[in-house]
């Protein structure tokens, strides 16, 4: 059931800080997506590739469609005609796949680098020290067909408050580092994708640019059991 009090809430959160909302609608229906479109959420993000192409299908086509789960490169060439930003670039293999399949489509694919800040390893991303190597050698650099706009992290699904502030701080020191030095020329490295339900208030406090917010606006997913339980 989606939280209309909650969506209001969250777009005019966001609204002031200027932040963009990204309404994570994964497993849920058309329906339910069409109830938060049509209260004036037009950005979705889906986890799932096969999920997103049979939405973005079906829905209204103003909706801005972003990929933000694990994408497996067999697979990019399904979004590629349409998706508007792929948060989850976590291989120079995957970042070369995204460029080939953009280029086929004569684009321009805007991506997020995912780095890994959290202390579950079931997460993924690079680590600061492999992305920092990739950039030293200008791995991206004759990718044409991708732009690198930012960075994305998913922190540690904890109560912990303390643990949760120093994986986004980190981030985006991490970040600034990347903008003052290897992006210095690149005027659209602007975005740091951080932030869920659990933990948007304090991604928006240190610094966030865009959050992924999904249970808090269309109401709890169905869990597997013994995934995603707190550290
Ligand atoms: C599911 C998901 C979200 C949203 O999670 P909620 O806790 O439901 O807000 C955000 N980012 C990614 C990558 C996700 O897979």
């Amino acid at each position: 059931m989606v939280n209309k009090e909650a969506l209001s809430h969250l777009i005019q959160v966001t609204k002031d800080k200027n932040v963009k909302l990204i309404a994570i609608s994964k497993t849920k229906t058309e329906k339910d997506i069409l109830e938060v479109y049509n209260a004036g959420q037009k950005v979705f993000g889906e986890n799932k590739v096969q999920e997103l192409v049979q939405k973005y299908e079906k829905l209204p086509k103003d909706i801005e469609w972003h990929l933000v789960g694990t994408l497996q490169t067999n697979k990019v060439k399904y979004i590629a005609p349409f998706v508007h930003l792929i948060h989850s670039v976590d291989s120079l293999k995957l970042a070369i796949e995204i460029n080939k399949q953009a280029e086929k489509n004569n684009r321009i694919i805007d991506v997020l680098l995912e780095v890994f800040i959290a202390a579950e390893t079931t997460k993924h991303g690079f680590s600061e020290e492999e992305l920092i190597e990739h950039l030293d050698i200008h791995a991206f650099e004759s990718l044409k067909n991708i732009r690198i706009i930012g960075l994305m992290g998913m922190a540690t699904f904890t109560q912990n408050q303390i643990v949760i502030k120093n994986e986004f701080a980190g981030l985006k020191d991490l970040f600034e580092r990347l903008k003052a030095t290897y992006f210095k020329d690149n005027s659209a490295f602007t975005e740091l994708s951080m932030g869920m339900s659990g933990d948007y208030e304090i991604a928006l406090d240190k610094g966030s640019t865009m959050v992924r917010v999904g249970s808090a606006i269309f109401g709890e997913r169905e869990r597997k059991k013994g995934v995603n339980v707190p550290l």
